[in-house]
C-alpha cells in the first residue's frame, strides 16, 4: 500500500520568506528536531548559495556521525546542469537533490520572455537529472514550478521524461496557492496513473487551503497507485501566505474523517515533538504562533463557554478531536521572572559558566569553557537572539561542527 511521507521545507521555503530568516545553528537545530520527530526528509538549503556551503557540509557531517539519522537532507537547486555542477563543487557529499524548473506557459513566457519554449524546459530538466545522477545523487526529485497552472498533458510529458532519465519523484508545485482540494486531487491522481512515479505536493496558502490541498493531493497520488510526499513548513512559515503547516498536516492525515486506515503516514512520526518544534521555530523566526493555530496555538485546547467547558469536563472528546498530550503539551513551562543571565556576543566566562552549570554542562578546564563561550558569542552574533538551552547544549557537544556552521568567508 502506498504511503504518505513528509518533506519539510522550512530550511528552504521558510528561510527564503520575505522579512524572515534563520541562523545556521537555528537551521541545524531544526534538522535535529525534524529528525527526532521522524520526518522523512528536510530540504535543508541551497547548495549553490555560497554562504550555505559550510552549513550544508556540517549537517552532512552530522549525518555521517549518526546524529541526523534516519532523516534525509535534500538540497534545492534549479534544474539546469550548471547548478548541478556548482552544487557538487561546493557541497561534494550532497546525496539528495530537488531540481526545479517552471512548467506553466505563464512562467515560461513571463520569466524566460521568449528565450525558452516547452521543449527547452524538458531538455534542461533531463540534462540536469542526468548530471545529478552521474555526479553521485542518490535521490532526485524533479520540481514542476507552477504545476497548478500548467497544462496537464505537458506536465505528464515532463514527468515521463524525468522518469525516463531516472528521477525518483515529481514535485507538483502549487506555487501560487491556486488549487483547491478537488483540482489538485484530479491532477495528482492523473499524474500518478500516467507517469507512474511517486508524486510530491508543494502547496501554498494564498487561498487558505494549503493543508487541505496537501492532503487531497496526497490522496490523489495514493489513489493513483503511488507514494505521496507532502511538503510542509513549521508553523506554516513560507513565502507570502505560507506553506502547509507541518503539525496541521500530520493531524489532518491521522485524525480527519475517512483518512485513517487507507491513507497513512510512512515511517514513524512522533507527534509529541510538535509543541517543542513549533515553539522553537516561532522563537527563531521571531514570529508568534497564532492563538488559533491547530494543535499548538494557545487556544487549541482552551474552553470558555459554559456548555463547552461543562462538556469537556465530562468527556474531553465532546469538544476536542485529540488530546493535548499527544502534541507534547501539558508540562508546566519555566519562565524566569527574576534575575536572568543571557548568553550573547558580549558574555563573559563567569556568567557563561553559571548558565551552563544550570543546564548541567561542565567543562574539563577553563580553556575548554572559554572555547565554548567564544563559539556561543559568535552564534549570538549571527542569530541576534539569546541562545536557547538546546543551542548551548549543541555547541558544547559539537564544537567542531559549530565552528564550521559559524564560518562565513565572503568574496574568497
Ligand atoms: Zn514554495
Amino acid at each position: 500500500m502506498p504511503k504518505i511521507y513528509l518533506i519539510d521545507v522550512t530550511n528552504r521555503d521558510g528561510v527564503q520568506t520575505a522579512k524572515l530568516g534563520l541562523s545556521k545553528i537555528e537551521k541545524t537545530l531544526i534538522n535535529v528536531y525534524l529528525n527526532e520527530m521522524g520526518v522523512f526528509q528536510s530540504e535543508f538549503g541551497f547548495p549553490t548559495t555560497r554562504h550555505e556551503s559550510y552549513y550544508l557540509q556540517a549537517n552532512l557531517e552530522l549525518v555521517e556521525m549518526g546524529v541526523l539519522k534516519p532523516i534525509r537532507l535534500g538540497g534545492w537547486i534549479r534544474a539546469v546542469t550548471r547548478d548541478v555542477e556548482t552544487a557538487f563543487r561546493l557541497v561534494p557529499d550532497i546525496k539528495h537533490l530537488n531540481l526545479s524548473i517552471s512548467t506553466s506557459d505563464q512562467m515560461i513566457n513571463g520569466k524566460f520572455q521568449g528565450r525558452k519554449r516547452r521543449q527547452d524546459i524538458v531538455k534542461d530538466m533531463v540534462e540536469a537529472v542526468d548530471a545529478a545522477r552521474s555526479m553521485g545523487a542518490d535521490s532526485i526529485g524533479v520540481n514542476a514550478e507552477d504545476a497548478s497552472r500548467t497544462d496537464l498533458s505537458f506536465l505528464i510529458k515532463f514527468g515521463l521524461a524525468a522518469k525516463e532519465h531516472g528521477a525518483d519523484r515529481i514535485r507538483y508545485c502549487d506555487t501560487l496557492g491556486y488549487d483547491n482540494p478537488f483540482t489538485i486531487y484530479e491532477a495528482t491522481r492523473t499524474m500518478a496513473e500516467k507517469i507512474g512515479l511517486p508524486i510530491e505536493v508543494h502547496c501554498h496558502g494564498d487561498l487558505g487551503m494549503a493543508v487541505a490541498n496537501s492532503v487531497a493531493g496526497a490522496r490523489g497520488a495514493i489513489d493513483g497507485g503511488q507514494d505521496a510526499y507532502i511538503n510542509t513548513t513549521i508553523n506554516g512559515i513560507g513565502e507570502r501566505a505560507g506553506n502547509a503547516d507541518l503539525v496541521a498536516v500530520i493531524l489532518a492525515v491521522t485524525k480527519s474523517k475517512g483518512f485513517a486506515g487507507k491513507y497513512q503516514l510512512g515511517g514513524s512520526i512522533d507527534l509529541s515533538r510538535a509543541w517543542k518544534i513549533a515553539k522553537f521555530a516561532s522563537y527563531a523566526f521571531g514570529v508568534p504562533i497564532p492563538i488559533n493555530q491547530p494543535g499548538v496555538g494557545a487556544n487549541a485546547f482552551a474552553h470558555a463557554s459554559g456548555i463547552h467547558a461543562d462538556g469537556v469536563l465530562k468527556d474531553p472528546e465532546n469538544y476536542e478531536l485529540y488530546n493535548y498530550e499527544e502534541l507534547g503539551r501539558g508540562d508546566p513551562e519555566f519562565v524566569e521572572t527574576g534575575r536572568e543571565l543571557c548568553t550573547g556576543q558580549y558574555s563573559g566566562i563567569s556568567g557563561f559558566s553559571h548558565v551552563m552549570g544550570k543546564i548541567e554542562v561542565s567543562f574539563a578546564n577553563e580553556e575548554e569553557a572559554r572555547e565554548i563561550l567564544e563559539l556561543a558569542r559568535y552564534a549570538n552574533v549571527e542569530s541576534q537572539r539569546p541562545l536557547v538551552e538546546d543551542e548551548l547544549l549543541f555547541i558544547a557537544k559539537y564544537p567542531k561542527i559549530t565552528k564550521k556552521l559559524l564560518t562565513l568567508t565572503p568574496l574568497e
